[in-house]
């Protein structure tokens, strides 16, 4: 896990304090715990066949943290509840973030 400093965008391993500026970086580290958890509350619930309440964790997840892994499962999910518009939008999120560039 890393976390990027928002006052000088040095990336810190899990310190809660920025080794550049001293930030104080615990509330991010925290939001970032809660996206893990949410993911893999979610990837129970895809691995059980349990497709709604895999992208309702997906969706906790993506909102704590634009991640590709939580627009990834939010993709499966979809598939899985045959709703292909909404899953060809989460894998073009799960491409650009693997890609690089910010979500939109
Ligand atoms: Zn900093």
């Amino acid at each position: 896990m890393s976390i990027t400093c928002p006052a000088c965008r040095k990336v810190n391993a899990t310190q809660s304090l920025c080794t550049r500026c001293d930030s104080d970086l615990s509330d991010l580290i925290r939001i970032h715990r809660h996206a893990v958890e949410a993911m893999e509350i979610g990837t129970h619930h895809l691995k059980s066949h349990q497709p709604d309440k895999a992208l309702h964790h997906a969706c906790i997840s993506w909102n704590l943290e634009h991640t590709a892994a939580a627009a990834r499962l939010a993709f499966f999910a979809c598939l899985m509840q045959n709703e292909f518009d909404t899953a060809t939008r989460w894998y073009q999120c799960a491409a650009m973030l693997a890609d690089g560039a910010p979500p939109s």
